[in-house]
């Protein structure tokens, strides 16, 4: 299955529900539009090498569009299709006054050298730049992207446009960043799993969480998750499953992946060391986390989760079919589109405090996001019981009423930008 061809069978299970006109609901599918360019690169040893770029926008009829740079391998026109569209229910779900868009790069980062990294960059915006600003589409940070990232693109951004730092969000903090935005998305998904593991009645002590990925979402919900008491018993990345029944250190990894050359756990050896896969399918877990790639959890090997409760760190982690089973077999699932809102939401804290030349405490920011997420969740719960449907279609359902309304106001007519 194609990322895209699932996020429209979780739209249109939504919009069935909503009983959405078959012209409103392709209106609202299709993207606005789709941009594909050539990045080509000088390496270090001077040769060229050429890579493609893409940036698709959404829709924007709830205001300027909003979503990451991906850089990966595997990034493809599908994927950031589907990711783009996610964007919209996402923000439309946490009621932020943005539309959707995503962009990235199909590039191994790894393979390339700091410099060539910000070379790649800086041409990406010179392909883009005249699509993207503070009142049309901002990127932020994704996969494969950082702070420093988010810097060369305001930087390359502003020699055509001038002074805006509210171009991108996920900057440097000393350079018109926000305070706690790099945490902010694995903070989002601690919070909302403490909401959720209260409201069906498991308490922190006896409820043990394994989480896929421990980059910028995993480790960060990681922490969270363990100050919270949890005992965080596996966290996994591309060098393997990191595993202790007991409860794992979490400190103590972010210390080592800190101080590793690639960000890795590799090399760790205060635990036991298990292949990368056997993650998902561990006995004893409660709270499984998949904070990743998309599509992890697939018909394939959906009988092989253990978990009673799913929490979407990642994008797009279970496709449709498994989706099903997991709703059959009585796992919560808590969807992406509002588990992993807490990136998007500090980047739309730093975009106005970019605006009004103002800075926020990290105080401020943190209970800022704790209102937003529980207000959303509270709202998709309170959906999800009043339709008797999943957490999933409840969250989609927000997200594309509030989308359509927009658009009856607006008299049906697309606005441009
Ligand atoms: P990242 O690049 O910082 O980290 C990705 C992690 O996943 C790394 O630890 C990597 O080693 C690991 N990984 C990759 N393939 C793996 C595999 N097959 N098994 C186990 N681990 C694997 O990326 P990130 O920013 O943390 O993003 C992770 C997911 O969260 C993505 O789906 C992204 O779209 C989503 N997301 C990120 C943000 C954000 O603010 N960064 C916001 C919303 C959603």
């Amino acid at each position: 299955m194609r990322a895209f061809e699932a996020t429209q069978i979780y739209f249109e299970r939504a919009a069935e529900k909503l009983e959405l006109d078959p012209g409103i609901s392709q209106m609202l599918e299709m993207p606005k539009r789709e941009v594909q360019v050539q990045v080509t690169v000088e390496r270090d040893n001077g040769e060229l090498v050429n890579y493609v770029g893409f940036r698709v926008q959404h829709d924007n009829s709830r205001g300027p569009m909003k979503g990451g740079l991906r850089y990966h391998p595997e990034v493809n026109l599908d994927e950031v299709r589907a990711l783009a569209s996610l964007m919209t229910w996402k923000t439309a779900v946490v009621d932020l006054p943005y539309g959707g868009a995503k962009g990235g790069i199909g590039v191994d980062p790894n393979e390339l050298s700091v410099r060539e990294l910000e070379r790649l960059t800086r041409a990406f915006v010179d392909q883009i730049h005249d699509i993207v600003g503070p009142d049309t589409d901002i990127p932020a940070p994704d996969m494969g992207t950082d702070y420093r990232v988010m810097g060369w693109f305001r930087n390359q951004w502003e020699k055509y446009h001038g002074f805006h730092p509210a171009v991108i969000t996920g900057k440097p903090v000393e350079e018109y960043g926000a305070k706690g935005r790099e945490e902010a998305t694995g903070r989002g998904v601690g919070l909302l799993t403490v909401k959720l593991c209260k409201r069906i009645a498991r308490k922190p002590p006896e409820t043990r969480v394994a989480i896929q990925g421990f980059g910028n979402v995993g480790s960060h919900a990681a922490k969270f998750l363990h100050e919270a008491e949890f005992p965080v018993v596996a966290v996994s990345d591309v060098s393997g499953t990191y595993y202790d029944a007991d409860g794992l250190n979490i400190p103590d990894l972010f210390r080592h992946k800190l101080h590793h050359p690639r960000g890795l756990l590799e090399g760790y050896s205060h635990c036991e060391v298990l292949p990368m896969q056997a993650l998902l399918s561990l006995p004893g877990v409660d709270v499984l986390i998949p904070a990743a790639l998309g599509g992890v959890i697939r018909e394939d090997n959906v009988d092989e989760i253990q978990a009673s409760v799913i929490v979407e760190g990642a994008n797009g982690p279970v496709w449709p079919d498994a989706d099903l089973e997991l709703e059959r077999r009585g796992i919560t699932v808590l969807p992406d589109i509002l588990a992993n809102a807490g990136g998007v939401t500090v980047s739309y804290f730093e975009w106005v405090q970019n605006r009004q030349h103002y800075r926020w405490s990290l105080d401020r920011v943190r209970q800022e996001l704790d209102r937003t997420m529980s207000d959303a969740f509270e709202n998709v719960w309170q959906t999800a019981q009043q339709f008797d449907v999943s957490l999933r279609t409840a969250a989609f359902m927000i997200g594309i009423n509030r989308v359509r309304r927009a658009n009856e106001l607006a008299g049906w007519h697309r606005s441009g930008g």
